[in-house]
């Protein structure tokens, strides 16, 4: 029986293991899954509607311990964990408007008239990442629900415990059996199930941009839809006119959150060449208090690496040959710990190309406004970024100029929930969140009624 034992990131302690599901009872989850589905989307809106609202409810009430789990499985900070719980609360609590808004089209036609309907498209597997386990997992199962669909979720390996409790939880606000199951097991197994699988009718994947290539491709064998935010190198493009100050004290942020350990982290930071050396000599003491330590400790604002794996994979990057600007600091014994790190690379050393999801970032100079645009694009990924500048016009121009998803200017924001979140080029396919974001888990189906 393969398992995965569970260690707490901030001190390496064992906190437990988890049973891989097997192929077999992915099986059976899927058929269990097709029966509660249908009961489901035969259910009237407002039952829908309703069942969801208790489902908030119930997270709501449950928001410490999601958060003090998160803090052991991930090492997450105790102040963002609580984030992250009541944002899988709110995003369900948005989509359970949404039973009772799908709205098709009449449309009129020689002979008759044309109704559309969206109907949901079954039962629908959604594959989630270890960097944010619970969000990530609501963005997916809270519209699919609020479509009429059943959910088969699989938390990441290292960090299921969350979505085990939330799978739990579901069932205790009285959402009917089985219609939102979590399937804790391998990537290679239960994951690539939910792609081979026919009665699996949408895939939502988060992850790696090489895996999420793998599960197009399986998609693409059975013409399944499938959603893919993958990953990113995103740029903090800050212009010479800028609120320097502002901007050099919320870039810590924008890149160390969750240790860079976020697929919208800007982890290029792009500076006018004119204003360089003031906005590092800003940046550096923003850098360096930078809260490195305990996760329980409420002031801390970046925690540990999620694994002894990925610790060294984000350290093989960090191989002296790129010029380091300055460090933040980082606890010492045991732990993932890294200080957060700026480096002062080349436009084409690996650093500055790569996503290194961990807590390290790239400066950049540019001259001018093209070139930061150009320098900003000139990368695979497309997910996030920011501008700064005090220039309404530039704003705009570079906003419509970088090829990303989602841009904030004289901002670090990055995604809420009520607008659409997604990336360009290989950094996805699709978009979650947003209010069209249940239609994406229906058919449309059009019907004619011939008045003759
Ligand atoms: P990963 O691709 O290794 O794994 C993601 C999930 O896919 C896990 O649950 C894993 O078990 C599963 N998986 C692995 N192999 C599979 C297969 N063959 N078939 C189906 N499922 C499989 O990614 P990761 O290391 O967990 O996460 C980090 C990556 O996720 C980064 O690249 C990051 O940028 C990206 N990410 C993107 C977003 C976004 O919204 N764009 C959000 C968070 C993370």
């Amino acid at each position: 029986m393969s398992e995965t034992t569970l260690v707490n990131p901030a001190d390496e302690t064992v906190i437990g293991t988890v049973r891989h599901t097997t192929l077999e009872e992915v099986d059976a989850a899927v058929d269990r899954a097709v029966v509660a589905q249908r009961a489901w989307a035969a259910l009237a809106p407002v039952d829908r509607a309703r069942a969801l609202r208790r489902f908030a409810a119930t997270v709501d009430a449950h928001i410490e311990e999601l958060a003090q789990l998160e803090v052991r499985n991930s090492g997450h900070p105790i102040g963002a964990a609580r984030w992250e719980a009541g944002n899988v609360r709110d995003v369900l609590d948005y989509y359970s408007g949404a039973p009772e808004r799908l709205i098709g089209q009449q449309i009129p036609v020689a002979g008759g008239l044309d109704v559309t309907f969206h109907e949901p498209l079954g039962v629908v597997g959604v594959i989630v990442p270890w960097n944010f386990p619970m969000p990530i997992a609501g963005w997916g199962f809270a519209p699919a629900l609020a479509a009429g669909n059943a959910v088969l979720l699989k938390p990441a390996d290292w960090t299921p415990l969350t979505a085990i409790r939330l799978g739990e939880l579901a069932l205790e606000s009285g959402l009917p059996e089985h219609l939102f199951q979590v399937l804790p097991g391998r990537g290679s197994v239960v994951g690539d199930r939910f792609v081979t699988h026919e009665k699996v009718r949408k895939v939502v994947f988060t992850g790696s941009t090489e895996v999420g290539k793998h599960v197009m491709a399986g998609c693409a064998a059975q013409v399944k839809p499938v959603t893919l935010e993958l990953g990113g190198k995103s740029a903090n493009i800050v212009f010479a006119d800028a609120d320097l100050e502002a901007a050099a004290s919320g870039a810590p942020g924008s890149v160390f959150d969750n240790a860079g350990q976020d697929c919208c982290a800007r982890s290029r930071l792009l500076v006018q060449r004119s204003v360089l050396d003031r906005f590092l000599e800003l940046l550096e003491p923003a850098v360096r208090g930078f809260r490195v330590g305990d996760p329980n400790d409420e002031a801390t604002e970046m925690g540990p690496l999620v694994s002894k794996g990925h610790f060294e994979n984000v350290a093989a990057f960090l191989d002296g040959s790129v010029p380091v600007a300055f460090t933040g600091t980082a606890p010492d014994g045991p732990g993932y710990w890294m200080a957060p790190t700026v480096l002062l690379p080349t436009r084409t050393d690996r650093v500055a190309t790569e996503e290194i999801f961990g807590p390290v970032v790239s400066v950049l100079p540019f001259d001018d406004e093209a070139d930061a645009i150009a320098l900003a694009n000139d990368s695979i990924f497309g997910l996030s970024g920011s501008i700064w500048t005090r220039d309404l016009g530039r704003g705009i121009r570079v906003a419509r100029g970088v090829e990303s998803g989602a841009l904030s200017v004289n901002s670090h924001s990055s995604v809420r929930y009520a607008a659409p979140f997604g990336g360009f080029k290989q950094s996805g396919l699709g978009r979650e969140l947003g209010p069209d974001a249940p239609l994406a888990f229906t058919e449309t189906k059009n019907v004619f009624f011939s008045h003759s």
